[in-house]
């Protein structure tokens, strides 16, 4: 931990609270008669959405959905919920970690996820609809091959993830972020971050955030990879040092070397330092131990004596190797000084 140089983020979840909230929704209407049968009570639903909300979108988003447990499928579902949005029947439940989700939504195949997903499952997605929800993350949906429309979702910092940064940085180390999500929402929170572009790698794949990392250490550099998610797994094993949110997935928090208890992220910092505090102490301790012993030793086997004659008695060398022990563990609980309990 002492010796990092580089520490790398993940976005969601990690540098922001990974609690995302719906800001754009974009239906299209032309593809109306392929929307899913449902009665649906817009009267009496409060819109949470900049653009008028097509309820069927945000129904079958959210029946696609309900087989996942990313933050994504956490807002869409209670986006659904809060507008009192009846349920669809939905089944085979599949994840494709990165891209997306699909299922069989009242007989029909949806998919929901990013832009890659939808044309890896042959769908077009108009030039207009790929520059939309700007900065934002965007979740296509589509059913039987054609988009019904996109959900853009906000994600907001953690409160302490700007100071965090520019601490790390002060500190001298490379400060980096890491996301599966499109270049132009992971460059909205490199923005708030200050952190330069060259130092955001977005669109990253689930199995490429391991590679990535590798990559940094292939360069020299000794990395800690902070995340939370399934997803971070593979990256935090492959880190020098993993840290892991206490708040984050089981397979993250075993992974992790580090856990960081309060789910505050200023804690990075502070393992650091008290990493880098605790080797001054091993050295200072080494130092003044080796320094007493190979003065004591001989005067305890009595070079002193021919031409002085002191001599130390076996009672007084006992001393003063109990204060050689006393000495080097009061220096350690030094330590606490500075360092929250
Ligand atoms: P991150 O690295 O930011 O935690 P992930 O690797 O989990 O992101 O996901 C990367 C991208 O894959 C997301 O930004 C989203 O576009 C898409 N995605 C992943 N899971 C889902 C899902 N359940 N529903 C829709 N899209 C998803
Ligand atoms: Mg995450």
């Amino acid at each position: 931990m002492h010796q990092l140089d580089t520490v790398v983020f993940d976005k969601t979840g990690t540098l922001t609270t990974g609690i995302l909230t719906l800001t754009d929704y974009l239906p299209i209407f032309e593809n109306s008669d392929l929307h899913l049968t449902s009665e649906i009570n817009v009267s009496n639903r409060q819109d949470a959405c900049s653009t008028s909300v097509n309820p069927q979108l945000l129904q079958i988003a959210a029946a696609v959905e309900r087989g996942s447990c990313h933050p994504i499928a956490a807002a869409i579902l209670l986006e659904a919920e809060k507008q009192a949005l009846p349920l669809l029947a939905a089944e085979d439940f599949y994840t494709e970690p990165g891209l997306g989700v699909s299922a069989l939504v009242e007989g029909r195949r949806v998919f929901a996820g990013n832009a890659e997903w939808m044309t890896q499952q042959g769908v077009a997605i108009a030039t207009e609809l790929l520059g939309s929800c700007q900065g934002k993350t965007a979740v296509y949906v589509a059913c039987e091959g054609v988009l019904l429309g996109v959900i853009g979702l906000k994600d907001t910092l953690r409160p302490d993830a700007k100071a965090t940064v520019e601490r790390l940085r002060a500190m001298g180390l490379r400060v980096m972020m890491l996301t599966g999500d499109r270049p132009e929402a992971a460059d909205a929170i490199a923005n708030q971050l200050d952190l330069p572009t060259t130092d955001v790698l977005a669109q990253v794949r689930p199995f490429e955030k391991a590679r990535a990392i590798a990559a940094l250490q292939a360069q020299g550099r000794k990395v800690a990879m902070v995340g939370d998610g399934i997803n971070d797994a593979p990256a935090l094993a492959q880190a020098d040092v993993g840290i892991g949110l206490h708040g984050g997935t089981d397979v993250a928090v075993e992974t992790a070397q580090i856990v960081l208890m309060r789910n505050a992220l200023m804690d990075v910092v502070e393992s650091i330092e008290l990493s880098r505090a605790t080797f001054n102490k091993i050295r200072q301790n080494l130092f003044w131990a080796f320094g007493y012993n190979t003065l004591g030793i001989p005067v305890a086997a009595g070079v002193l004596l021919p031409a002085t004659g002191i001599l130390l008695s076996p009672a007084a060398a006992g001393a003063f190797m109990a204060f050689s022990s006393v000495s080097v563990v009061t220096n350690s609980l030094l330590l606490r000084r500075g360092f929250r309990p």
